[in-house]
């Protein structure tokens, strides 16, 4: 194999001990493209060392999809496995732990009639919703991983042969997800150390809004009232203590979905459920985006916007130093995992409901303190090293939080 095994067994180790933090007696139900079928089997041996109960994988396979696009009824794009998602749902009710390996061809539909995939993305969106409730929801211990895929690899590096784009995207993988050192999990426990200091600080801070200015962006973010910042490791409600994202760079919290107000250019492409939509600008009005533009996938993105109510709004904003690991390779990864963090980013659509300072709250609580709600989130880049933000006080006191795309303020 081109791609390192013992690296790659130390990102299985990661993802088990410190990912998902997989509890002895805990179910696995894991997602992975069907190559990265050699991290799987190693993420299983490690998930029954630590104690699994069943260990549960479900693959898909690109061909299969584009099976899909190319012979099935026009009707199919319209529905989606229902069964499926309310097994996911029931599987997390019942404690199961979550692990995802994305991976996959981030181009695979970008060929595919538009209408299509956007009616089979929205079709999925709708049947997943109970399932990811529990993940927004943070109801149990979850974990993304990724595999370096051949055609995500082609992709990053077209110059390269297949092999070599493989074992290139695959070492930008393990120094981004920090297994290239002896202790991978140390090395975790310190980043998140790390993280925890910035939103704590962020939380003393309690901004009522932060300014983001930068070339073509203007942009206010209210931020939710009582809201939470977050980072790292936190704990799911069954108690679990897991890091969701590998690698994670970012802070991040709810934005007030309606106190969103001034114009906004993406700093990355997005790699959108196999489209690329490139050089996304926006115009938002009381919190509701009122123009969007793109100068390549602009289709996708207004069907996007139009999926439901709450998709034309913002349910993440996160902070990202230009100094991130992953910003310093200067790849781009056109993946939203790796691309999200090595800049700062906001998202459409749903918000995370756990980033309030009270966790329990009603849906209609969530809502009157400014949490949007949909069945899309979609994170895009803003941030670049010519981005500056400002905390803006209650009482309109500016304080710098970034300049130049770094924290502002040492300590
Ligand atoms: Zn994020
Ligand atoms: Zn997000």
């Amino acid at each position: 194999m081109i791609i390192n095994e013992q690296k790659l067994d130390k990102l299985a180790e990661l993802a088990i001990k410190t990912g998902v933090a997989l509890q002895k007696g805990q179910d696995l139900l894991l997602t992975a493209p069907i190559e990265a079928l050699p991290l799987v089997r190693r993420i299983s041996v490690h998930a029954y060392k630590a104690g699994a109960n069943i260990v549960t994988p479900l693959f898909s396979d690109p061909e299969i999809t584009l099976a899909r696009y190319l012979h099935a009824p026009d009707e199919s794009f319209d529905k989606a496995p229902n069964w499926l998602f309310n097994g996911m749902g029931e599987a997390f009710d019942n404690n199961t732990a979550r692990l995802a390996i994305v991976g996959e061809d981030p181009l695979l539909l970008s060929s595919q009639d538009p209408d299509k995939v956007g009616r089979a993305n929205k079709a999925t969106s709708i049947a997943y919703k109970p399932a990811r409730e529990r993940i927004t929801r943070f109801d149990i211990n979850w974990n993304i991983i990724s595999w370096p895929g051949k055609a995500w690899a082609i992709q990053m590096f077209p110059e390269l042969k297949p092999e070599e784009a493989q074992s290139r995207l695959a070492d930008a993988i393990f120094s981004a997800s920090r297994v290239d050192g002896l202790d991978p999990v140390e090395e975790w426990d310190k980043h998140n150390k790390n993280l925890k200091k910035w939103s704590d600080w962020l939380n003393k801070k309690n901004f009522y809004s932060l300014h983001f200015k930068g070339p073509g962006t203007d942009l206010t973010v209210g931020l939710a009232k009582d809201h939470e910042w977050m980072g790292g490791a936190s704990m799911a409600q069954n108690g679990v203590i897991c890091n969701p994202n590998i690698p994670s760079e970012e802070v991040f919290t709810t934005p007030h979905a309606q106190k969103v107000d001034g114009e906004v250019c993406a700093t990355k492409p997005l790699s959108h459920q196999g489209s690329l939509i490139e050089n996304i600008k926006v115009k938002f009005e009381k919190g509701k985006i009122i123009e969007a533009h793109a100068s390549k996938g602009e289709e996708v993105l207004l069907k996007v916007l139009d999926s439901d109510e709450g998709a034309r709004r913002l349910g993440e904003v996160a902070l990202v130093p230009d100094n991130s690991p992953i910003a310093q390779t200067g790849l781009l990864f056109y993946n939203t995992l790796f691309d999200e963090n090595a800049a700062c980013h906001i998202a459409l659509g749903q918000c995370y409901t756990k980033c309030f300072k009270n966790q329990n709250l009603t849906k209609e609580e969530i809502i009157s303190k400014g949490g949007n709600s949909s069945m899309i989130h979609i994170d895009w880049m803003i941030g670049s090293n010519q981005i500056d933000i400002d905390g803006i006080e209650e009482d309109g006191t500016k304080i710098p939080v970034f300049r130049k795309g770094q924290w502002a303020l040492n300590f």
